[in-house]
Order: structure tokens, then sequence, then C-alpha cells
């Protein structure tokens, strides 16, 4: 069973209840752990993100509108992205060129494939030279010269009597430099398992050409035991990221939750196949979703939907239908989000495109809200839905009248005039079973 449907039925039984007990919130975290072993998830990091969850969720009002294993869920699923960085981290470029990346990874991790995929990736902005610094097999240069052939990037490899990986790094930018590269990636040597001789070969390259990144390629499927490779790594030469490859595959992803926890280095990019095209940003949202097997966000979104009675999503729909987003509709929402709690990271998870936007366009501050509130019922109810109207002298007596001042009127009239272009934008998708967040 996926997680969700096993606390579906743990808490089945808890709906009205009002707060999660230590037993209730054990119970979910019981099978929090099984489902993260199963990931192949350290079992370091299990506990760790376990204790904090535990904290986060133990007599936590239980939502009257959610299911309170919807409500543990999503701290689970908010912790978890967290531990892998909830934001993307792209890769960075020297200020000062060529851009160095450093490539680790133990063999067979897909570095060499990996190498050329970035390379590929960024030949749009960049002019990049691949370089072949695994000396340790033969096959290891041509499969980088055939692939950066395949994929119409440059390739450097080593010259004539060189044995030292290290020369032939600084060969390459030397190379760089007639050949007006700016984007150096250096391939090197893997080993089946992490050896001394290999890290000190490594750290002479880093020392040797300065690298902006130094990236880890890691196998998905290693699981547990890419935890032990990332701190080796990272010890050794202070990885900047993380790229994890054969995502594509049946592996549940553990490893990037453990990597993350472990060295802090932020899994930058996801290998998706076998084909140069095969690489994405990473994002630690589908990540969660993989790990937790929960394939969707639907649990997220039925959240927000059922906080919102049917029938003011109702009227709600109906104005965006007929475009008519008017003042009482910004305050029937506003008044739905301080019910909500902590909307805005409700907004962040769903899926649409413009949510955590309006989240911060919506400013949820209580008090600011508070306000917005007064403002708006201060006016009349002609002055409500035809905003249009409210010139000077209105606004100085919904000012006065609401105790705030002329600025704090123009304020909510101006955010007003924002969310109803966000909703114009949302009502001209015409996304079906579409809510508006805090409003349905
Ligand atoms: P290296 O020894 O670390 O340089 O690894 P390679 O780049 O040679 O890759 C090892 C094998 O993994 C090759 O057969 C690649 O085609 C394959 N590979 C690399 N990345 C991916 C990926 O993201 N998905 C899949 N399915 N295979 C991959």
């Amino acid at each position: 069973d996926a997680l969700k449907d096993r606390f579906e039925k743990i808490f089945g039984t808890l709906r009205g209840k009002g707060r999660l007990s230590e037993e209730d919130v054990n119970l979910a975290l019981r099978e929090v752990r099984r489902a993260l072993l199963e990931a192949d998830v350290h079992y370091k990091v299990v506990k760790d993100l376990t204790d904090r969850i535990r904290e986060r969720a133990t007599g936590q009002d239980v939502l009257a509108s959610i299911t309170p294993a919807q409500q543990v869920l999503t701290i689970v699923f908010e912790e978890l992205v967290a531990v892998m960085g909830s934001e993307p981290k792209p890769l960075t470029i020297s200020p000062k060129p060529p851009t160095v990346y450093l490539m680790a990874g133990l063999q067979g991790s897909g570095k060499t494939t990996s190498t050329v995929k970035i390379a590929s990736r960024l030949k749009g902005s960049h002019k990049p030279l691949v370089v072949a610094c695994d000396l340790q097999r033969p096959a290891a240069v041509e499969q980088l010269r055939v692939l950066a052939e395949k994929a119409g990037v440059a390739f450097y490899g080593p010259q004539a009597g060189q044995t030292d990986p290290v020369q032939v790094a600084r060969g390459s930018l030397k190379y760089a430099e007639d050949h007006l590269a700016d984007l150096i990636l250096l391939d090197t040597a893997g080993r089946l398992q992490i050896d001394e001789a290999l890290m000190e070969e490594l750290v002479r390259i880093k020392e040797a050409v300065p690298p902006q990144e130094v990236l880890l390629v890691v196998d998905a499927m290693t699981g547990q035991e890419a935890v032990t490779v990332a701190e080796s790594f990272h010890a050794k030469l202070g990885l900047t990221g993380v790229v994890l490859t054969k995502l594509d595959g049946d592996a549940r992803g553990g490893a990037a939750l453990a990597i993350g926890a472990a060295t802090g280095a932020p899994v930058k990019l996801a290998g998706m196949g076998e084909k140069i095209e095969d690489l994405e940003v990473f994002d630690a949202r589908r990540m969660g979703q993989r790990i937790l097997g929960m394939g969707d966000v639907v649990g997220l979104v039925e959240r927000v939907q059922q906080v919102t009675s049917q029938q003011d999503v109702e009227r709600l729909t109906e104005s965006l239908k007929k475009n008519r987003f008017t003042l009482e509709d910004m305050l029937l929402q506003l008044q739905q989000i301080q019910k909500m709690g902590p909307l805005e990271k409700v907004l962040e998870m769903l899926p649409i495109p413009g949510a955590s936007k309006m989240a911060q366009g919506a400013d949820l501050d209580p008090k600011r809200i508070k306000h917005t509130e007064a403002i708006i019922l201060s006016m009349t109810p002609r002055e409500r839905r035809s905003p249009e109207i409210i010139k000077g002298a209105r606004r100085r007596r919904i000012a006065l009248g609401s105790g705030t001042s002329v600025q704090m009127v123009n304020q909510v009239l101006h955010q007003y005039e924002q969310m109803k272009d966000l909703m114009k934008a949302f009502g001209k998708g015409g996304r079906k079973g579409f809510r508006m967040p805090g409003g349905g």
C-alpha cells in the first residue's frame, strides 16, 4: 500500500478528535519509518526525520475539515522536501571564465553519461569542453569521445604519453583558451569502491584546476550505500552538488534524502534515462511524492478543497466564470485563508501555476487581513461590487469608518486589482476542478 492509504486506515476513525495524541502520531510514524526504510533511506536519516515529525505533529489541533492522515502526511511531506531542499539548485557559473565542473563518482554511476548530458544541456548558453581525466580504463577515454561527438560538444583527452590525469586537466585549460571554450567538464576515474588512491587523484585534480562545482554522480539504485559514498567524497572534495542518475528505474529514491541529510549537498540534477537529453532539474517535491508513494498531490489538493464549503466554492467559481471577481469575493477568500492556518505552506505544494505567487500577493499576515476585512466591511454593497466608483471622498470615508488610513484603503484596492488579474488568468486557463486557493 502507498503510505497515504496506510495512513487513511490508521486514522480513519480519528476524524473530529480534538488533538493528535502522541499515540496517534506514533502509530503513523511507524508506517512512515517502514515506508522510508523500504525506499532505501538510511536509518539515521529516518530517525532524525521521524523525531522532527513527532515533535511537529504531536498535540497539533486536528483540523476539522481534513483527515488526521492528511495532516500528518502533509507534515511528513514538508519535512522530506525540506531535507532535500525545496528550491531547485541550478548549476553555478564562475564569474571569471572558464567555469570548471569536476565530475566524481563510483564506476558505473553514470558519470561519463552525465558529463556529456550536462555539457549538451549548456551548449545553448556556453561553449563546453568535456575532458577525459579517467585514465584508469582505456575504454573510458574512448567512451567519452564517442558520446561527446554524438552530442556535438568539444572533447579533450590525454596527449601522447600522458598518464597523469592532473596533466590532462591542466592541458584542458590551455586547450579551452585556444578554442574559446568557457565551460570545462572533467570526467574523472571511478572505482568499484571508494579507495585512497582514487581520492588522492581527485584532490590533486581539484587543486590543479580549481572547480566551480564538484558534482558527485550517484546511482539512485545504490540505496543506503549512497550515504557512505557521498560522505567520503564530501569529506575529501567538498561537494557542491549531486547528480542522481537512473531515476527512470524503480529505485524509490531514498538516496536523494539520505545524501541531502548526510552532506547538505543538494541534488541538483536527475538522470532520467540513457539518452543524452534524459537529464532534468531535480525536483524535491516530486521526489517527496515518489518516496512516500503518493503518486500525486491529490491528498494535498483535497485538503484545500475540503476546508472550503461547497457553497463558497460555487459562488467563487461563478464569479470566475463571469470574469467578475469582486471585493466581496476577495473578503470571502481572506476569511477562508484565516480559517485554514498556514496556507502558504499548502499553496506552495500545489501544482498550480501562480499558486505560491498568489499566497505572496494575498499578504497573509493576520493583522493585515483584519484591516483588509475592516476596510471592505466599511464599504457599501455597491462599492464592493463596483470598486471602480471608489474615488477620493469615498476612500476617505472608508478609511475613517474602518479606523485605518486612505493609504491602506489604496493598498487594499491595489491588492484587489492584482488578485482580479490573477483570477482572470486562471479563468482563462479553464482548469477543470481547479479550486481557488483559500476560496476553493
Ligand atoms: P561511469 O562509469 O560512472 O562513467 O558510468 P557511465 O556513464 O558509463 O554509465 C553506466 C551505465 O549507466 C551506462 O550503461 C549508461 O547508459 C547508464 N546510465 C547512465 N545514466 C543513466 C540514467 O539516468 N538512466 C539509465 N537508465 N541509465 C543510465
